[in-house]
């Protein structure tokens, strides 16, 4: 695109930083004001309904319709004391955003006028009509309605002044319709089974808490350039584009020095953040050039996602108060990194103990073993849906490609981990049965409890042990943790509650505790040891050595939503009362779809941009060039023209070249497009669109970013990579 035209975009929009309001008081002050947390729920609700509401949250006991008329009362007081005026149920569809519908806080009061007024009934359940969300068949299957209902356990919130109570979305019959159902019951499982195992170290923990504390990664965008880009506005990524001559080589972004333009986002989005009760704490520059990332204290899971979803909508809107664009899909741009959003996870009692931590004591520590080498089992035997809960359109960009984790998921577990589990497993089995307080004490007792400054820390592995809890990187920045975590949630519950079944029959078959422990430990190191992997995980060795082991290997995204169909995943859904079958099967046909529905976007932007942007201006170049020849010829003659014209002439052809492979790649790939449109098979579907039309859209891509090289910069119709990635 021309200086010019970039110029002129540009001074659209005021490419100053924006000032940023700062608050008169002290961060603890204003911290979660716009939230109804247990202060404002002391301050607002009689003493008997906060006890029995706060014991409801505790105990994740169900509500009774006379508490909830009750909680509504001081909720809609507190709301409206903030400035709320409405009110939405607010949940996630398996869309993958949020959705909410606002209904005002008033009722007909019998004479002509209204009131304001919220009742238990309301804040309990509502219907949203819900019909355009996607289900997959469900609701056809079972003609219900869709129906949300509160979740207490994550507090309200007022954004936009609009009450917000976060809600799961249900069919009448019970099926999911959303992440939050499904995370809900796999985190109750994971905290049943986890207590079962714990409660053999200690008989007084009552509950285990699974923990997330996700890293958000993002670009950011100037508002004028994004808005020059119909690839970015309508699919979130640039489809094409060459790469910038400089991009990350140098390494100079990362942890660098913060633009001031950025830097005034970042503050209001803090601000912004904390006032919802969301403890954003750390931010910095990412590998990329206008990359960034933000990260919060990790939380209970449930509480931490949905903290995650409304940070991204608030990030939106914070982004356009600054003139930005932010981009959350997981490749905005070829040849640079992606984005991801690692999620750290973690198990921990009710007594603060965290599990995946050494302690002090031979004890704790054989407690430590004990639950790694179970998450290794669960990751290990589902290590196929783990990769197909993370897998979307927009991550298989990023998945397998230079910067990002592989396409297979493997455990990383440092030097000092994988040495005491090495010593366990060279155990001779039978001697575990005597002196088995000494014999731990040799093996397990001497882990240094600072595994967490553990260096050796591996950016390639997709799910990494990092000290005191596991990371697990592969999630897309795009995603709803929740995929991922309903999944690693729900395996890690299942084993654990097998495990705990084999200790007790060890131990009634006559084994001391410690030693039926570490029996069936060792077992468990020794089976899942094929998931163990702290080499590099971008090597092609790697690929090699993984299909010898027997772990997914599968690239095609569509084929990867295979893994939630068997009959391994089926059994281990069923059994942690996570997901049944018929959820199953209509939560992949609704992948499945939404992955044809993304790709066929793609694939239409790029042939409209090939046909009316890049051509034309490719041909107007050429026609500049022919013009150019034709008045060489009419100075010059023989040989002389000839020469003096080679350069122009070889141009020529090769833009006619570049010309003519997009526009018979374009027809092609609409014929890929309407042959894939016609089959009923939602994964067949899929499948054409990936092993089809992809490729033409790549080659299409190709021959453009070739053109760009050629045609004059004045006549580019589209900011470049250079232009679009450094923020001034
Ligand atoms: P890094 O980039 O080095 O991995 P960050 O500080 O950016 O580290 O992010 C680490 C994230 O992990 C933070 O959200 C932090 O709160 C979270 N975290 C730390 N300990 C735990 C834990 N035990 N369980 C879950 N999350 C944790
Ligand atoms: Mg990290």
């Amino acid at each position: 695109m021309s200086n010019l035209r970039v110029k002129s975009v540009l001074e659209a929009s005021s490419h100053k930083a924006v000032k940023v309001e700062l608050p008169k008081e002290r961060v603890e002050r204003y911290y979660g004001c716009k939230v109804f947390n247990r202060a404002k729920m002391f301050e607002y609700l009689p003493r008997e309904t906060y006890d029995a509401l706060v014991e409801a949250i505790d105990q994740r006991k169900p509500l009774s319709r006379q508490l909830a008329d009750s909680v509504a009362q001081g909720m809609k007081q507190w709301a409206l004391d903030n400035g709320a005026r409405h009110y939405t149920h607010w949940f996630h569809p398996l869309t993958g955003s949020t959705a909410e519908k606002h209904d005002a806080f008033i009722e007909h009061d019998g004479k002509g006028g209204v009131v304001e007024n919220f009742s238990g009934k309301l804040l309990v359940q509502q219907e949203p009509d819900a019909s355009s969300f996607p289900n997959g068949g469900i609701r056809n299957t079972f003609e219900a309605r869709g129906y949300s209902a509160w979740d207490i356990s994550s507090p309200a919130f007022i954004d936009d002044n609009t009450l917000c109570i976060p809600t799961v979305f249900i069919s009448y019959t019970g099926e999911s319709l959303d992440y939050k159902t499904p995370l809900l019951r796999a985190i109750n499982s994971v905290d049943k089974a986890a207590t079962k195992v714990v409660n053999l170290f200690d008989p007084s923990v009552k509950h285990v808490y699974s923990y997330l504390g996700w890293e958000q990664e993002y670009f950011l965008v100037d508002e004028a350039l994004y808005a020059a880009r119909p690839d970015l506005v309508m699919t979130g990524r640039t489809l094409m584009g060459h790469e910038s001559a400089k991009n990350q080589q140098l390494e100079d972004h990362y942890f660098g020095s913060i633009p001031s333009r950025v830097e005034a986002f970042m503050l209001e989005l803090e601000i912004e953040c904390h006032k919802l009760g969301i403890p954003v704490k750390t931010r910095h520059n990412e590998v990329a050039p206008n990359q960034f990332e933000i990260a919060p204290i990790f939380e209970e899971c449930n509480l931490a996602n949905d903290h995650n979803l409304l940070l991204m909508s608030v990030m939106e809107e914070v982004a356009r108060r600054h003139n930005f664009r932010v981009l959350f899909h997981e490749k905005p741009f070829a040849g640079i990194n992606g984005s991801g959003k690692h999620n750290n996870w973690s198990l921990g009692t009710d007594n603060g103990v965290l599990l995946f931590a050494p302690g002090k004591t031979p004890d704790d520590n054989l407690r430590f073993v004990t639950f790694i080498a179970n998450v290794m089992a669960a990751v290990y035997k589902h290590n196929g849906l783990m990769k197909a809960s993370i897998i979307t359109a927009t991550n298989a960009h990023r998945l397998g490609a230079n910067e990002a984790p592989p396409a297979i998921i493997s455990m990383f577990l440092g030097k000092q981990l994988s040495n005491i589990l090495d010593k366990i497993e060279n155990r001779d089995p039978d001697s575990l049965k005597v002196d088995s307080k000494e014999k731990i004490s040799l093996d397990v007792a001497q882990i240094p409890e600072l595994l967490l400054d553990n260096t050796d820390r591996n950016r390639t592995s997709p799910f990494a042990f990092t000290g005191n809890r596991f990371e697990y990187r592969a999630v897309g920045s795009s995603a709803n943790n929740a995929a991922a975590l309903i999944a690693l949630n729900a395996a890690v519950a299942v084993q654990l509650d097998e495990f705990a079944d084999k200790v007790s029959k060890r131990m009634a078959a006559g084994d001391d505790k410690t030693s039926a422990i570490l029996k069936e430990v060792r077992e468990l190191i020794i089976e899942s040891k094929p998931i163990h992997f702290d080499g590099n995980g971008y090597s092609e060795e790697w690929l090699e050595e993984a299909r010898k082991r027997g772990l997914d290997t599968e690239t095609s995204a569509p084929k990867m939503y295979d893994a939630y169909m068997r009959p391994e995943t089926v059994e281990m859904f069923e059994k942690s009362g996570v997901l049944s079958l018929k959820e199953i099967e209509a939560r992949n046909e609704v992948k499945w779809e939404m992955y044809t529905k993304k790709i066929q976007i793609e694939s239409r932007v790029i042939g409209d941009l090939a046909i009316n942007h890049i051509i034309p201006a490719a041909v107007r170049y050429q026609s500049l060039l022919l013009d150019n020849v034709y008045k060489i010829k009419q100075l010059f003659s023989g040989a002389k023209a000839d020469s003096i014209s080679a350069i122009d002439m070889e141009n020529i052809e090769t833009i006619s070249d570049h010309v003519a492979a997009i526009k018979t790649t374009v027809k092609e790939m609409v014929e890929c497009r309407k042959h894939a449109n016609h089959l009923d098979s939602e994964r067949e579907k899929a499948i054409e669109y990936h092993d089809f039309v992809l490729p033409k859209m790549e080659k299409i891509r190709r021959h453009i970013d070739k053109l760009e090289l050629m045609v004059d910069n004045e006549i580019w119709p589209l900011p470049k990579y250079r232009e679009l990635l450094f923020i001034r």
